[in-house]
This record gives structure tokens, sequence and C-alpha cells, in this order.
């Protein structure tokens, strides 16, 4: 059974992954260590997630314990969106570096396609309460990016939250150097993405799911959103085989060869959402799982909404 993914630069991607957004620092670090001892090799980060010295402790102690070489894992971090101006993508993804005490990343993604006025300020909005653009272009970022793959400071470069148009602007770009690796998008039974993830496997683009388990501790939720853990027919599905709705919430994105990165700081979970390489979905259960779709987004990030590059205005 699979258990990785072959991207376009021919490296092998974990399909499942730790993610870090909301785990405090004070816990991601045992939550690392808990996931390397559990068989993970591939942990999803971000500046943004303001823990990044806490993942790399993590990952120091599984190295220096012995129980992992640097080289057996896969590091995924982003480009926030004050860093877009391609004089100091560099920049940022240095104090990742530096923050992580690694000398290079596995994988560095634009986090979103838009640009937001560098600076000090993560989410910078004007007295109207919508975000404040740079102006800048993804391309010329884009382009930021590709020179850190040849400075050697990461392996591969990709996106997230790109949307189709935005992909194809990226792969029409005249001089491309390298093409993105993986798209990481929000993705789980209520917001299924199935013409994004086919048009991204057409173009050789894998995809990268995030908030899989909808995402129950982001902090906007509202006690009267829609519940994928607590739902009756992915519970029913869970009961047939044995396992918990987290896995099979987990496993739906390995039958679609998509990689997934279930966040928990929560050791017992850590655990039970890497056990899903000994069982498989049925078509039919893939069926009723896709047929829940209702186009509902965890993260629609709408400060953004007015920016010339928010992402999910079109159809896909
Ligand atoms: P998830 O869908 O992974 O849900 C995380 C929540 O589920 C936490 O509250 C966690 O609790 C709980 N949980 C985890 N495992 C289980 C389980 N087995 N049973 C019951 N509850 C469980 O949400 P995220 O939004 O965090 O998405 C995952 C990752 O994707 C992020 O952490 C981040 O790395 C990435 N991401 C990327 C984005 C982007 O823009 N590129 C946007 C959003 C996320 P606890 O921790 O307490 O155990």
């Amino acid at each position: 059974m699979a258990t990785s993914v072959k991207l376009s630069t021919g490296a092998q991607m974990p399909i499942v992954g730790l993610g870090t957004w909301k785990s405090p620092p004070g816990k991601v670090s045992e939550a690392v260590k808990a996931a390397i001892s559990a068989g993970y090799r591939h942990i999803d980060g971000a500046y943004v997630y303001q823990n990044e010295v806490e993942v790399g402790e993590g990952i120091a102690a599984a190295i220096k314990d012995g129980v992992v070489k640097r080289e057996d894992l896969f590091i995924v971090s982003k480009l926030w969106c004050t860093f877009h101006d391609k004089s100091i993508v560099r920049q940022g993804c240095e104090k990742t570096l530096s923050d992580l005490k690694l000398d290079y990343l596995d994988l560095y993604l634009m986090h979103w396609p838009m640009g937001l006025k560098a600076g000090s300020d993560l989410f910078p909005t004007d007295s109207a309460g919508d975000s404040i653009s740079d102006n800048s272009d993804f391309l010329d970022t884009w382009e930021g990016m590709e020179e850190l793959v040849d400075a050697g400071l990461v392996k591969a470069i990709g996106i997230s939250n790109f949307n189709q148009d935005q992909i194809e602007r990226i792969l029409n770009k005249p001089g491309l150097k390298y093409k993105p690796a993986t798209n990481q998008v929000e993705c789980h039974p209520f917001l299924t993405q199935d013409k994004l993830i086919s048009y991204c496997h057409s173009k050789g683009i894998s995809v990268t799911a995030y908030s899989p388990l909808g995402s129950p501790d982001r902090p906007w939720a509202k006690p009267d959103d829609p519940s994928l853990l607590e739902h009756p027919s992915i519970k029913a599905i869970a009961d047939k085989y044995k396992k918990t709705p987290a896995q099979v919430l987990i496993r739906f994105h390995i039958e679609r060869s998509v990689i997934v990165i279930p966040k928990s700081i929560t050791p017992h979970r850590i655990q039970e959402n890497f056990q899903v390489f000994d069982f498989q979905l049925n078509e039919d259960d893939m069926k009723t799982i896709l047929g829940f779709n209702r186009n509902w987004r965890v993260c629609p990030f709408l400060i953004n909404k007015k920016h010339k590059d928010y992402p999910f205005q079109g159809e896909f």
C-alpha cells in the first residue's frame, strides 16, 4: 500500500503528515516527537503558526535520540503573505530555517496567492477590516522561490490555496523554471475538490489536503457548524471497519492519492491518525463520502475577499 506520493521533482512525499497550525508552543515539540516515534516522517508547518522554534526542537530531539535522521524526514513550511515582495522572499525562508534550526526544507509553499503589506503585522488590515495588499504579483514571488531551490535552501517549492486560473498563470509563466510540486488546499467530505484535484493531477501537481477532520479547533468555529467527526454516516463506515471517524476521514484522501496532514497535540490521537494503512475504503464508501460535498470552507480567509488575488471567487 503506497505510503508516499512521488512529486514531479522525483522526491517521495509521505502521504500522511502532522499538521501544526494552532499547536501551542509548549505542546508542539512533544507532538512532533510523538509523531516521529509513531512513524510519521512528514511535518507540516508555517511561519505564520508562530511555533516553528518548538517544532524544530521536537525534530532535533527525535534526531538526537536516534529515532530518525534528518534525511528520513520531509519537512514542509510556508512563505507568509507579508514576504511576497521578491526582494524579501529569501528573508522569509531564512527566518523559518533559523527558527527550525535546519539547513534546508524538503518543500516550501507560497501559503496564499495574496501578497500583504510587508512588516511585523502578520495580518495588516485597514480601518474597514480589509487586508492591505502589497500589490505584488505572485509570479514574481514564485521567481523568488525558484531562487531558493537554486540556493539549496529548499528541495522543492509549491503553492497553497491557489485556484485553477492562478495555477494556470504559474504554469504559463514565460521562463518558468520549476513547476509547483504540490497545491495544498482545504479538502474533506464537505469540500471534496473533485475538479481542482483532477486538474492538478492532470498537470503533474500533487495535492495536499488540509483541515481533513474539519478543523474543529479553528478559532472561529460556531456551535451550529457541521461536524465531520460526528457525522453519522462517517461513524457508520468507521464502525464497519472497526476504525474511528478520524481514520476514515484520513483514509478518504489516501484512496485518492492525496497527501493529508491531520493536526493533533494528543499523543493517542497522533498514533490513531497514522493507523490508516491497514484498511481500505471501497468504491461504495467513497461514493457515499463524496456525496457529502457542500462546498463548505473552514478557511475562507474573508479579510482578503477584496484582494485582487483572493482565490475563492471562481468555480474551483
Ligand atoms: P484538522 O482537520 O487536522 O483538525 C484538528 C483538530 O482535530 C484538533 O482539534 C485536534 O485535536 C482534533 N483531532 C485530531 N485527531 C483527532 C482524532 N483522532 N479524533 C478526534 N479529534 C481529533 O485541522 P487543521 O485545520 O489544523 O488542519 C490540519 C493542518 O493543515 C494544520 O494544522 C496545518 O498544518 C494545515 N493547514 C494549512 C492551511 C493552509 O492555508 N495551507 C490552512 C489550515 C490548515 P487535538 O489537537 O486537541 O488532539
